[in-house]
């Protein structure tokens, strides 16, 4: 069958046609343990009731009126973002992307309007990933993906992932910002220590920078904190939300302080779907979830007990999995046989998983998932691991690793 689609994506031939929790239904009717998560989208899981409901009756009343008009709805989103980080305002746009786009706009604006025109050059690292438009194309800096799109756009000085010094020469008398994402995901979830954040801040402080954190993967509730930043003590300037902001709506937002955000006055910066009543009922609604009580301490018990059980799957089959990385529910396994080859084995158990960069298979299970759900998970990932291990030492029989306890 040709299709149609522009064929930028390399797919599985595997389709869903519903999903409840943690489970996926494809459409021949087998069941998936979903622990990707629309890759860290579906926060919530699939079909979660609340979401539902909320966005069934907006899309009963109001779909979309433009930013000619007041938006109550938006406000209400942009105040309980506020209230639950460094922020005072927000700027709601449709993507990952469009919010890089809008956090480095805001951090080039604030220098502009400081009297630092000049300081327009901001500082990122090797490995990181912003987007694909043109500029977080840029500030990530990987070739594979700027390959013959044009002329980069100017003004990203990329540095080795970690490197404080590096840091500190890249900064020159052109430098406004430092961009980061607390916890690197596509990347091959690197999870940068609060002593280095920290130390950015002070850098940032010292020579005037914005310091920027690309939240997009690892914020709404990832780490086990609504943001990644507060387990570290290092608050940024400005924030960049997307992924699980609206539960699997798409929806992104730019959160700033307000003497970060000073240049963005009526006029300097816009989004026509941006703040969309669909988009702003679906937000609402994670965060409803999101900041009730208790919510956050199922997500850090999961998270512990999950780490447990695969820290024993790792030593179970040390010639598959190095290392087990990051921090909540965004976890990785850096794989010593092609992580592609792990995600295959994992879909052969209807386990549900996604490649990083680094050689890594990410975990990244809806945040409501259960106990019994990850020990499933847990089972599938070693029933997978025992049958490649089979398979890369046939002789040994049963597997190269130790045998399961049972
Ligand atoms: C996914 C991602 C983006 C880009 O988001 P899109 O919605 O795909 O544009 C940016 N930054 C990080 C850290 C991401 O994980």
């Amino acid at each position: 069958m040709t299709s149609h689609m522009m064929p930028t994506f390399a797919r599985v031939n595997l389709a869903f046609e519903r999903g409840d929790g943690v489970w996926l239904t494809a459409t021949n009717g087998e069941r998936y343990l979903d622990f990707t998560s629309g890759v860290a989208v579906n926060a919530l899981g699939h079909a979660h009731p609340h979401l539902v409901a909320a966005m069934t009756a907006q899309a009963q009343k109001l779909w979309h009126v433009s930013n000619l008009y007041e938006i109550p709805e938006d406000e209400r989103a942009a105040k309980r973002l506020c209230e639950a980080s460094f922020a005072d305002v927000v700027f709601f746009c449709n993507s990952g992307a469009e919010a890089m786009e809008g956090a480095i706009k805001t951090a080039r604006k604030y220098q502009s309007v400081s009297g630092h025109p000049e300081k327009y050059r901001i500082v990122t690292f090797e490995g990181a990933f912003h987007g694909r438009t043109l500029a977080t194309l840029a500030a990530g800096g990987q070739k594979k993906y700027l390959d013959g799109f044009g002329p980069v756009v100017e003004g990203f000085d990329q540095v080795p992932f970690g490197e404080l010094d590096a840091v500190k020469r890249a900064i020159g008398k052109e430098t406004g910002a430092i961009l980061i994402e607390p916890v690197m995901g596509e990347g091959g979830v690197r999870v940068v220590a609060p002593l280095f954040l920290k130390a950015l801040r002070e850098l940032a402080d010292r020579h005037g920078l914005m310091l920027i954190f690309d939240e997009v993967q690892c914020g709404m509730g990832r780490t086990g904190e609504l943001f990644a930043y507060q387990r570290t003590g290092v608050t940024p300037d400005i924030m960049a939300l997307a992924k699980a902001l609206g539960g699997g709506f798409p929806v992104g937002a730019v959160l700033a302080t307000g003497e970060a955000a000073t240049g963005m006055t009526a006029g300097t910066h816009g989004s026509t779907f941006g703040g969309n009543l669909l988009a702003m009922s679906a937000v609402n609604a994670t965060l409803d979830v999101m900041l009730a009580p208790g919510f956050f301490d199922h997500v850090k018990r999961i998270a512990i007990l999950f780490k447990q059980r695969l820290a024993e799957i790792k030593d179970r089959y040390p010639a598959l999995i190095a290392e087990v990385r990051g921090e909540g529910l965004l976890v990785g396994l850096r794989a010593l046989v092609p992580a592609g080859a792990l995600v295959d084995a994992l879909r052969g158990e209807h386990l549900l998983a996604v490649g990083a960069g680094d050689n890594v298979v990410r975990l990244l299970p809806p945040l409501i998932v259960s106990e019994q759900e990850i020990a499933e998970g847990v089972a599938r990932l070693d029933r997978a691991c025992a049958k490649l291990d089979r398979m890369r030492s046939p002789a040994l029989g049963n597997g190269g690793g130790k045998e399961a306890a049972g």
